[in-house]
């Protein structure tokens, strides 16, 4: 069935939608070649099907003898293509009224509209990268800070592939050795085997518990860590937003409760994409509007992976500070003192009580602001410094498949330690091969595709 369509010869605006320079449309599929000759025009005789492959020519896209617009065509002839497939691309004038008119022609004359991420479905499903490699093209296009595209450049390069490659040959290395003793059920497997096959596991369950170790921080680094800054009204949220923005983006003014509504910003952070959102303090809501604040706070507190708890160096603790203390408990907080400029009231040791580590700033004039920046960078890689030459990995799925692996690799080193069933113990390591082929996309079904690519951008 999803190898059917890829019959069909489908194309797409491939970039951004919008006025720009150059734009491009393009066509992947058996029809490449053949829709192209019918509506590009240049000098001489050439036609697209007699280019060379790799080649871009001059000339331009006509409709009915009228010009469309003036063109340079680039072609590229499978399997030497993005899909494997013969692939035509025309980069025409970035304006969208001839985007969508070259768009037309191509499917006037036999194209079909290619749907979210089907140009890079086809380069996995005819082989061309693996699931991994397929994901990280969506990484690369969405990274958001220099080490987040080299994680996702890494991955693209099949990186993170062939490291989940090596476990899975290692996991088939010992089944194989396993199967041998299911032939002879009734014994034991002999001593020095025994000892090897454990000793080759242990360095399999090693390996996946170093990339799953990795998890964490290339998590963030994808998606961005979410960081909440909260605290009583006036004790400077807003203004500790802004100078982590290095501008003014939340309105700063002495009057407690200015900030309503929860504001949302990306920042990099020492090379860490964080979500950063100020929210409105108010805890006793006096009107419909403050009531909505309240509940949106309290959303983004609970979906937080860190928060920042703000207090007054002027101010003593009150009812309110201690309530909000009370609601962190358990939670990953840094604690900030913040107005250090002003006369100290606040008692820091009930602060220190709850939250060790305190952090002293004026987010004012961004005095001790790195102290902050450090400790959120800390918190990310435990205060091992990210080494952009470590393969990562990112994405929900690969940790979650990797996690499914190496829980079965446990079990089955502890049944493998009882010397008590072979079978069980090669049953773990069958189905930890599973989710690890599911991983590489050896092994797919049309549903993940579609949850995979969905994701995607047209014409990507
Ligand atoms: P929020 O209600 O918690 O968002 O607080 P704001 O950021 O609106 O700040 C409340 C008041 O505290 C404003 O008048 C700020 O100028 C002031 N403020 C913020 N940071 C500092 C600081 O480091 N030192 C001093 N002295 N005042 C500050």
């Amino acid at each position: 069935m999803i190898k059917d369509s890829l019959e069909d010869t489908i194309s797409a605006i491939s970039t951004a939608q919008g006025e720009g320079g150059i734009g491009i449309v393009r066509l992947s599929g058996k029809k490449a070649l053949s829709v192209a000759d019918k509506i590009f025009v240049c000098s001489g005789k050439a036609r697209p099907k007699d280019f060379k492959s790799y080649s871009m020519h001059y000339g331009k896209i006509v409709e009915d003898g009228k010009i469309v617009d003036e063109v340079i065509l680039t072609l590229m002839r499978g399997p030497k293509s993005y899909t494997r497939q013969d692939v035509v691309e025309i980069n025409c004038h970035g304006g969208l009224l001839s985007l969508r008119r070259i768009l037309e022609l191509t499917l006037k004359h036999g194209c079909r509209l290619a749907s979210p991420g089907e140009f890079t479905q086809r380069a996995f499903l005819n082989g061309r990268i693996d699931l991994i490699q397929a994901e990280a093209v969506i990484d690369v296009i969405r990274a958001k800070t220099d080490s987040a595209l080299k994680v996702s450049l890494k991955q693209l390069d099949g990186k993170l592939s062939c490291q989940v490659d090596k476990i899975r040959r290692g996991l088939l290395n010992i089944l194989a050795a396993l199967e041998v003793n299911i032939d002879f059920p009734e014994e034991d497997i002999p001593v020095q085997d025994l000892v090897k096959i454990s000793g080759e596991l242990k360095t399999v369950d090693a390996q996946l518990i170093a990339l799953l170790s990795s998890a964490f921080g290339g998590r963030i680094l994808r998606e961005g860590l979410h960081v909440v800054i909260c605290g009583k009204p006036n004790v400077g949220k807003s203004s500790l937003l802004n100078a982590l923005l290095k501008k003014e983006r939340s309105i700063v003014t002495p009057v407690a409760g200015t900030t309503r509504d929860t504001i949302e910003e990306l920042i990099d952070i020492k090379g860490i994409p964080v979500r950063i959102v100020d929210t409105a303090g108010i805890l006793k809501p006096r009107n419909l509007i403050e009531k909505e604040a309240v509940k949106r706070s309290r959303e983004q507190i609970d979906l937080a992976d860190l928060l920042i708890i703000l207090f007054d160096a002027n101010g003593k603790l009150d009812g309110q500070d201690r309530k909000l203390i009370k609601g962190l408990k358990d939670r990953n907080v840094l604690a900030v003192i913040n107005k250090i400029d002003l006369k100290r009231r606040i008692e820091k040791d009930e602060i220190v009580r709850f939250f060790p580590k305190i952090i002293e700033l004026e987010a004012r004039n961004g005095k001790n602001l790195d102290h902050l920046e450090k400790a959120i960078y800390d918190f990310v890689y435990q205060g091992k410094l990210l080494n952009p030459e470590l393969i990562l990995v990112s994405n929900l799925r690969h940790i979650q498949a990797l996690a499914d692996a190496q829980k079965l690799i446990g079990q089955a080193r502890v049944l493998l330690a009882d010397n008590s069933s072979v079978e069980f113990t090669a049953q773990n390591l069958k189905d930890a091969c599973v989710y690890l082929d599911a991983l590489l996309g050896k092994d797919f079904s049309a549903d993940l595709l579609d949850k995979i690519f969905m994701d995607f951008c047209i014409g990507k």
